[in-house]
């Protein structure tokens, strides 16, 4: 039986920069994947969605949307097959299962044990018992994407979080008519509460019909149509649509294991490096707790497999940016003013309008700010949340200065250059 020293379960982001980290570190390494490589994030998540947006935001339709999108992701997964071939990486195309520590089974019959096997075996759409939610006119985000080409002209959303409001500002670009259901009191219900308020007026702006406090009941199909039941300040109400997207969150996926694992809502449970409660078994990405995002699952990919070489982390995996692609886009780190002050902080919060920022009336795009929260004595930055054209490059500024403990002052030593976003910036730091 071959022996490895790192074995990687799902070449999703994190599975995949665990193997660049292993190869990099002259470990001997395999790869078991039995879907396509780069996972939901290239395949059905982050890449074809950003491509759909930006295709649609210069006029193209739904069809030579999704046909640019796939020229996009063929052509990163292509690049990403090569490196694995290139760098001559087994790849084991086949579903994994851990029967006890140290050992993998392969659905093609394929066996072998490593010293530390890592698993990045992902999440899946989740669905909530909502009856009706099984019938044809509603889908979750990987059947919507794939039928994205014929979109029809009347989209409910079932969801108000990240992939339900970017397929809703992807569908209001594409001309549809848009309905989002949110059963929270508001809608990005995790993030800061005025970023909320103004992506709701920003969608309310485009022509999306927008609830807040709308849990959904029932699907129903009725002559064709999508009937959606929910329940909105106590009442009854309804809406008819075409297609129904479920858009609920995700649920993380993990390997038949022959032995107890400890989980929380389904996800292995990891400590320090990405360790889980079983020595030598290790969780990267959204299989694991904590946020269900690319790039966090990127970074433990990398982090997990350094720690196992007894090599120092180079980054701090508990600093991860979120960006939602809504039109404005949002992005977020640290602490938002209310969870500062939850956690008994002190802190001065700065706010920059973005309605006389010269690029943002050039690009005339809705309601935006820039916000910053400090700590009151030293004035260490502690969070920032943005809703700009450019947010999602723009937070890195912020992620920077958290990471290493700079202060407003110091945020504004820099002269940013003119006319741009960024620039929103100085007015936090005078
Ligand atoms: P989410 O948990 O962020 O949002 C789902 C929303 O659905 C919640 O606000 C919840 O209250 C609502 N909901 C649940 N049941 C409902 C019901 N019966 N009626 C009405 N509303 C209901 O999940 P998501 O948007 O599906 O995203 C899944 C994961 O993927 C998240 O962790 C998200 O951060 C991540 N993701 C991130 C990005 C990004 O950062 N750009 C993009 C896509 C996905």
């Amino acid at each position: 039986m071959e022996h490895y020293q790192i074995a990687v379960l799902g070449g999703g982001p994190g599975g995949m920069n665990a193997v660049k980290e292993a190869l990099h570190n002259g470990l001997s390494v395999v790869l078991v994947e039995d879907s396509q490589i780069g996972g939901t994030c290239l395949n059905r998540g982050c890449i074809p969605t950003k491509a759909l947006l930006r295709s649609l935001g210069a006029g193209l339709d739904t069809a030579a949307a999704r046909d640019k999108a796939d020229q996009i992701v063929t052509m990163l997964r292509t690049g990403a097959e090569g490196m694995l071939q290139q760098c001559k990486v087994p790849l084991v195309r086949a579903r994994a299962s851990v029967p006890e520590p140290g050992m993998v089974v392969c659905s093609d019959g394929t066996r072998f044990t490593a010293d530390h096997i890592i698993l990045a075996t992902g999440s899946r759409p989740s669905i909530p018992p909502i009856e009706g939610a099984d019938l044809a006119v509603a889908v979750d985000s990987d059947k919507f994407l794939a039928g994205f080409a014929t979109l029809p002209a009347e989209v409910i959303i079932i969801g108000g979080g990240a992939i339900g409001l970017e397929f809703a500002t992807a569908c209001v670009k594409a001309g549809r008519k848009v309905t989002v259901l949110e059963a929270l009191p508001r809608i990005l219900a995790n993030m800061d509460r005025e970023l909320s308020q103004s992506v709701a007026l920003n969608l309310r702006r485009c022509g999306v019909a927008c609830h807040a406090g709308a849990a959904v009941r029932k699907i129903a199909e009725e002559e064709g149509k999508a009937v959606v039941t929910y329940t909105e300040n106590g009442k009854e109400a309804a809406c008819r649509g075409d297609l129904v997207l479920i858009a609920t969150g995700r649920r993380a996926v993990l390997p038949e294991l022959g032995f107890e694992l400890k989980t929380e809502r389904g996800a292995a449970v990891t400590g320090a490096a990405c360790r889980t409660s079983v020595p030598g078994l290790y969780a990267v990405g959204d299989c694991a707790t904590g946020v269900q995002l690319a790039h966090k699952a990127m970074a433990e990919g990398t982090g997990c497999v350094r720690a196992i070489c007894g090599l120092p982390p180079v980054k701090d995996l508990s600093l991860v940016p979120a960006c939602v692609f809504t039109d404005p886009e949002v992005a977020t780190v640290g602490l938002d003013a209310d969870g500062a002050r939850k956690a008994g902080r002190q802190v001065v919060v700065k706010k920059a309008a973005l309605n006389t920022n010269p690029r943002t009336l050039m690009s005339g795009s809705g309601r935006g700010f820039v916000k910053v929260v400090a700590d009151a004595d030293s004035g260490r930055v502690l969070g920032a949340q943005i809703l700009c054209d450019r947010a999602s490059d723009m937070i890195d500024e912020f992620t920077v200065a958290i990471a290493n403990g700079l202060t407003l002052a110091d945020m504004g030593k820099v002269i940013r250059p003119h006319p741009t976003y960024v620039e929103a910036l100085n007015e936090l730091f005078e």
